[in-house]
């Protein structure tokens, strides 16, 4: 395997300039999987509350189920991102992109079904709906160029896009033009594939 031109970027799928706080909610990908999608997602827990430390409880199994009347609905829900990235543009990683993290559900793209098996989920600190930060977009910029420097990915959708009728996240309040401009200004991500714009 030709050494990567990266050395210091990634460790056994761990962004090291990411935090890390590793998740049991995972498993292997499938064999020969190629990794070349990177799923958008929003998160805020309690719904539309920022900074809680909620949803890092949630990836992590330590969410305390009676702490809000929201959490009721989701009482024991096992899931996980690969990324996390706050408002203030703070990147967490809980699984190694090497491993398959529970975050797509349902899903197809690019042809293919079961998401999950071949992409990276990055989670925004948000609602639905709502608008996100520049801080959160400069920071997602940058993780898709450090993936792009790892990962033979060649596309990026919203979880709405790869769910259509059951998800909708990120929402009409993300930017993908914003995302877009950013991804262009660089080489490594400049071929990437957004999803069709619908307006
Ligand atoms: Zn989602």
């Amino acid at each position: 395997m030709a050494a990567s031109p990266y050395p210091d970027l990634w460790q056994q799928g761990w962004l090291n300039t990411a935090r890390h706080l590793p998740s049991p909610n995972f498993g292997p990908r499938p064999d020969g999987a190629l990794i070349d999608l990177v799923v958008v997602h929003s998160i805020s827990l309690p719904p539309g509350e920022y900074g809680t430390g909620a949803v890092q409880q949630l990836f992590t199994n330590r969410l305390d189920w009676d702490a809000h009347p929201y959490y009721q609905g989701i009482r024991g829900l096992e899931v996980s991102s690969h990324f996390f990235i706050t408002r203030a543009g703070e990147v967490w990683q809980f699984v190694s992109c090497d491993d398959r993290a529970w975050h797509a559900g349902v899903s197809q793209w690019r042809g293919r079904e079961r998401c999950n098996d071949d992409s990276i989920g990055i989670e925004l600190e948000g609602l639905e709906g709502l608008q996100f930060d520049a801080p959160q977009y400069a920071a997602l910029a940058e993780l898709c160029r450090a993936i792009g420097r790892r990962y033979p990915v060649r596309y990026i959708a919203g979880h709405e896009h790869i769910a259509p009728g059951r998800k909708q996240d990120p929402g009409p309040g993300f930017d993908w033009q914003n995302l877009h401009a950013q991804l262009a200004a660089d080489a490594t991500t400049a071929g990437w594939q957004l999803p069709p714009r619908q307006d």
